[in-house]
């Protein structure tokens, strides 16, 4: 009776050849869902032994490029591999479904040449979206999903998505700065996982471009900050800006250790973390 997480991709939106794009797994209570969509999601699912078709619901936290730009491979894959029409429930932000029918217009061709090849193939794409508010998103009486608001202005509306199993609980923020939304969903979780910055390396890039993160991502810090308010017993360091130099790990932790006391873990893609009462 565990809440299972895996770091599908740890990566920031530049590419990176040992980083996917921001993907994340949930697995509780015999069901799987998917958080955001970034680069090579699929084949960071297949790795960790899902296959699109396998997704119970997915989840976006924003609708910025780096965390949704594989979800129409999402999208097509579950279809394709479908033996019935199963909608997969799609929740996100308001601006959702219009992304999401922008992606069936760029793939209007592709449905068209594969509905005319497979005679069984009845159906174009199925989903079904919901543009969420904060509140509960699903519950199916073991597992229950709260969306809060968060805060990674000018991107709007923001998400973090709280998983409740079996007396346990885990956290994933998107890209955001601290705010009482997230301290409220955050409290008495066992787990959080937070995007972040290190503003200690990425003010020094000679590209006002690249600074201008700092000014939207929690840092290392703030994100310690509040996992300690919020009484976490794991705080997950993931989209990691800029890119971890190899062997840095330690540094970014005791960065986090200065605010935060409880386990702190930096995340690497397929790394997988376990909420459990063993
Ligand atoms: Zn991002
Ligand atoms: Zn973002």
């Amino acid at each position: 009776m565990a809440i299972e997480v895996v770091l599908l991709g740890t990566g920031n939106p530049l590419p990176d050849a040992g980083r996917a794009g921001a993907a994340s797994l949930v697995r509780a209570g015999g069901k799987t869902f998917l958080v955001d969509a970034g680069r090579g999601v699929c084949m960071r699912l297949v790795a960790a032994g899902v296959l699109p078709v396998m997704l119970d619901a997915v989840l976006l936290t924003h609708l910025h490029s780096d965390h949704i730009c594989d979800l129409n491979d999402v999208l097509t894959t579950q279809w394709v591999m479908s033996p019935t029409t199963r909608p997969l429930p799609l929740f996100g932000p308001e601006g959702t479904a219009a992304v999401v029918d922008g992606m069936m217009a760029m793939l209007g061709p592709d449905i068209s040449y594969r509905r005319a090849h497979h005679d069984d193939l009845e159906w174009d794409p199925q989903f079904e979206v919901t543009e969420a508010a904060p509140g509960v998103l699903f519950d199916d009486g073991a597992v229950r999903i709260t969306a809060a608001r968060t805060d990674h202005r000018p991107v709007d509306a923001t998400l973090a998505f709280r998983f409740d199993y079996d007396g346990h609980a885990v956290v994933l923020a998107g890209d955001t700065l601290p705010c009482a939304g997230l301290d409220e969903l955050c409290a008495g979780a066992d787990t959080y996982v937070q995007t972040v910055l290190r503003d200690d390396l990425v003010s020094l890039v000679p590209m006002q471009r690249f600074r201008d993160t700092i000014d939207y991502h929690s840092t290392v810090e703030q994100a310690a900050a509040t996992a300690a308010r919020a009484g976490v017993g794991t705080l997950v360091l993931t989209h990691q800006i800029p890119t971890p130099a190899p062997g840095s790990s330690d540094e970014w932790i005791a960065l986090a250790r200065r605010h935060f006391d409880g386990r702190v873990v930096f995340g690497e893609d397929l790394l997988q973390i376990t909420t459990s009462s063993d």
